[in-house]
């Protein structure tokens, strides 16, 4: 006998996976020129050059035994403390070592997060569609429930009104992901300062805080001097899970942090359940490697020139061939309605009949789209146009 809600999570496709799977063996076949892969977030700019020399470095100037040896579970204070600055300097703040916990990327960071505030079987997490779909099984699997709030399909800025009527006394906390995958989209000062009034009332209303979860991989990730609004400075009750995934491009090293800041009301009690959290699921000490890497790289930022000339490429030609699409500041995707409405249809068609492979908006609970991924090479984006076109026109 196995677990039979993990063995169903085990053996559910991924379609990122398989679309993934499929353009290798597509490009095996045909040639991976007439392959048009936009279905993994796997960055496609290196990493800065300071990471790499950092690499190289600890390797031939560090002690190996510490080099690969275990760290305090909640991470080395060399890499806590140029966090911290590195925090502290840009949002003016007074973060702490100790508020910070460093965690395998953002997966376990929002994982021991969520599963620290579930308190009881009637706990609710909320999600904002569309979303990243693993917050689902982050909140299932710990017996929470995940409520989501349809998509303002016009903006992708967050529908509020549905927001207010599903929050009750049992919503724990809300998943707020901006620059947001999958649409791209940055959620505005105002949108977020209408999103902290809400929250207020409604923590006053249940007595109890209702925090929000602020999953922040694509913070650096942004465009055209748009600025991604740094939530604790509009609502007190944040705790921030980051990755240097997509930032430095190392989604292979596992590396990011929570940040409970002392500002956070019961923040010594949810840092310690959250440090409790990793603990039960063995995600502590993230690797050391990585830590001694971050601590000499926390101010590093990507250059982000060849994901900007992406974005405008492909923005500007899909919309100029009639596709409807929000604006992308941020992250590296774009979320386009499916012409026909019916998104998998659609993905279905463009991937048997011209090799153009996208992901349909089901996954992240906004049926009707497509993401694309725009890490790919600037070149691939060109070849591909002629099949977006006729697939557009095959719908006219
Ligand atoms: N959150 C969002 C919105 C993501 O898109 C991803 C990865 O694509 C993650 C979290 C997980 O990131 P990590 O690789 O740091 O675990």
């Amino acid at each position: 006998m196995v677990n039979q809600s993990f063995h169903k999570l085990g053996t559910a496709p991924s379609v990122i996976r398989e679309l993934f799977a499929y353009g290798l063996k597509q490009a095996a076949a045909i040639g991976a020129e007439n392959v048009y892969d936009y279905s993994l977030g796997n960055p496609s700019i290196p990493a800065p050059a300071k990471v790499n020399q950092s690499i190289c470095d600890i390797l031939g100037d560090t002690d190996s035994i510490k080099v690969h040896g275990y760290s305090m579970a909640a991470g080395f204070d060399g890499a806590r403390e140029a966090i911290a600055r590195n925090l502290n300097k840009r949002f003016n703040l007074s973060i702490k070592s100790s508020n910070l916990f460093l965690t395998c990327g953002a997966a376990p960071a929002l994982i021991s997060v969520i599963k620290a505030l579930l308190c009881d079987a009637e706990s609710e997490i909320m999600a904002i569609a569309p979303f990243f779909p693993e917050y689902r099984p982050f909140t299932e699997s710990n017996g929470g429930k995940l409520v989501v709030v349809p998509a303002d399909t016009k903006a992708f800025q967050i529908n509020m009104e549905a927001l207010e009527s599903l929050i009750s006394c049992h919503t724990q906390a809300i998943i707020v992901n901006s620059p947001n995958n999958p649409s791209g989209v940055v959620y505005t000062e105002a949108t977020l300062k209408r999103l902290g009034d809400l929250l207020t009332k409604k923590s006053k209303e249940y007595g109890h805080p209702i925090y929000i979860i602020a999953d922040e991989p694509y913070r650096e990730l942004v465009y055209g001097g748009v600025k991604v609004p740094f939530i604790p400075h509009i609502y007190a009750n944040t705790i921030v899970c980051y990755s240097y995934s997509k930032s430095l491009s190392l989604p292979g090293e596992r590396i990011g942090y929570v940040c409970v800041p002392d500002f956070v009301e019961d923040s010594a009690a949810v840092y310690a359940a959250v440090a409790g959290a990793a603990r039960a699921m063995g995600h502590v000490c993230p690797p050391t490697l990585m830590q001694l890497v971050i601590e000499r790289c926390a101010d590093e930022l990507p250059d982000l020139a060849a994901y900007d000339e992406n974005r405008t490429l492909l923005y500007d030609s899909l919309t100029a061939m009639g596709y409807e699409c929000a604006k992308p500041d941020g992250a590296f995707y774009l979320f386009v309605k499916a012409p026909n409405g019916d998104a998998m249809a659609f993905s279905e068609k463009a991937k048997t009949e011209y090799n153009l492979l996208f992901v349909p908006g089901d996954g992240f609970e906004c049926p009707g789209y497509l993401r694309l991924s725009y890490c790919v090479s600037n070149d691939m984006i060109k070849r591909s146009l002629p099949a977006f076109k006729s697939m557009i026109e095959s719908y006219k």
